[in-house]
């Protein structure tokens, strides 16, 4: 290396310090492009967000939080911090205090159960199989392995949440903490009949909103809030912000709960809350992803957020009815938000095989177990399929349509490449009237 190159080495573009690691970004930049992305738990976010994450905000250490950290040099990071605080309470109303530091969803997760139950406790939680969420109590995750997870979970007629038994198995279970929320349940979620159940038991109820959140913020499913008395979610989903979480709470106990039985929440449940994030899971916060987040709950502010959310609904019920009418079978029937949870068995494949087939037409989905599913997980019978990321591409309901179709005419032909060959051209033709929000052209 020449002394020039080493001079200029700091200000060196990706592409010319590691090529290898650029050729990966560039192909996943015309994956995103090239392909239909249906997977319900993405998004693509705004140029501004990506600049945010991408800043020189990451080389600053500000543990603790905004004028009381435990670093000096704070003063331009706890303006940001303040604005992502300011616009997450603004967006969800009813809601008293927030903590935007949580890395992920799941860190949200684990502090919000460090704030509520000691190991051994009992929690009440949706059932994976039929939609919750891994960090809701399963076997591997800390979740299952700390607390005393019960599982509740839906109908097998109808495959809908089961509001009567969850209120039985409450009284019987007699839990610290039930927790609402899912990550593959086409449905809206009750959360003040939640809340009732379990202030009924005087436990406490915390909805996991990742999925609906961007939902919520719109008005378009009912709000947790003021009901919920912890509240987490992912920014990256539905509310298309930077990549990670954010934990709500109320700012006291409820009355309904005897403060006894929850030991760590001193001297009130927001001050619990911001020490079970730091110190209590995590360390420095991420300042570069803060600043996304402050950006994009701006974003989220608008009317036109508001709009997207909608179209989110529209597109995600004329997916639904038409890959209905063409005979395949959706869980619960149907839809009332970002997402449809499609057994494919009827169609003649598994959702393993439904996966792999999409993803060679240029459609992309995952597998998915439905509820009571008779084949395994890592082969399931369903897909899941969602809308954010093609709405937010400007796909509307005349593209949804044509995917639908795409979908079950892919399966039927599966065994013909010539034919599948025909479909990925369309899909491809779809994918290049929309350019993607936020990345550059090649
Ligand atoms: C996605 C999701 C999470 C986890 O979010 P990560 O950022 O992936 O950790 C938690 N809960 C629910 C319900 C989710 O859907």
């Amino acid at each position: 290396m020449t002394a020039s190159q080493t001079t200029a080495l700091p200000w060196a573009s990706v592409a010319e310090v590691d090529p290898d690691v650029w050729a990966a970004i560039e192909g996943e930049r015309a994956r995103q492009h090239d392909k239909i992305e249906l997977i319900a738990s993405e998004n693509y976010v705004f140029k501004a967000v990506l600049e945010a994450q991408g800043s020189w905000l990451t080389n600053k250490y500000a543990e603790g939080l905004p004028g009381k950290r435990y670093y000096g040099g704070c003063e331009y990071v706890d303006v940001v911090e303040r604005l992502a605080q300011e616009r997450a309470l603004e967006l969800f109303p009813g809601s008293e205090h927030v903590n935007v530091q949580p890395h992920s969803g799941a860190q949200a997760n684990m502090a919000a159960y460090l704030s509520s139950v000691n190991p051994g406790d009992k929690v009440l939680g949706m059932n994976l199989a039929h939609g919750g969420h891994l960090t809701h109590g399963m076997a591997l995750n800390f979740s299952g392995r700390y607390f005393e997870i019960h599982a509740y979970g839906v109908r097998e007629d109808d495959q809908r949440i089961d509001y009567d038994a969850l209120e039985v198995q409450a009284h019987e279970v007699r839990p610290k903490l039930i927790v609402a929320g899912a990550s593959a349940y086409p449905r809206i979620i009750d959360f003040d009949r939640m809340a009732a159940i379990a202030h009924d038991v005087g436990a406490l109820l915390w909805v996991d909103m990742a999925h609906v959140a961007g939902l919520v913020a719109a008005g378009l499913h009912p709000s947790p809030f003021p009901n919920a008395d912890i509240v987490t979610t992912t920014n990256h989903k539905t509310l298309r912000g930077a990549r990670g979480g954010m934990i709500f709470s109320r700012r006291e106990l409820p009355a309904s709960v005897d403060p006894a039985d929850y030991p760590m929440v001193k001297p009130n449940l927001a001050a619990t809350i911001d020490r079970s994030v730091f110190p209590g899971v995590q360390g420095g916060p991420l300042m570069h992803i803060i600043a996304g987040k402050a950006v994009a709950l701006k974003l989220a502010l608008t009317p036109e957020f508001r709009d997207y959310q909608a179209r989110v609904l529209a597109n995600a019920q004329v997916m639904g009815e038409t890959l209905q009418s063409l005979g395949a079978r959706l869980m619960t029937g149907g839809t009332d938000n970002h997402l449809i949870l499609v057994d494919v068995t009827p169609l003649g494949v598994t959702g393993r095989e439904a996966e792999r087939l999409l993803d060679e037409i240029g459609i992309t989905v995952n597998k998915n177990a439905i509820p009571f599913d008779t084949n395994p997980p890592n082969i399931a019978s369903g897909i899941r399929i969602g809308t954010p990321a093609t709405t937010t591409r400007g796909f509307g309901t005349d593209e949804m349509r044509t995917i639908a179709q795409l979908i079950v005419e892919a399966i039927a032909v599966r065994d013909e490449p010539a034919k599948l060959a025909r479909l990925g051209r369309t899909a491809r033709e779809i994918a290049d009237r929309f350019p993607v929000p936020g990345l550059p052209e090649a």
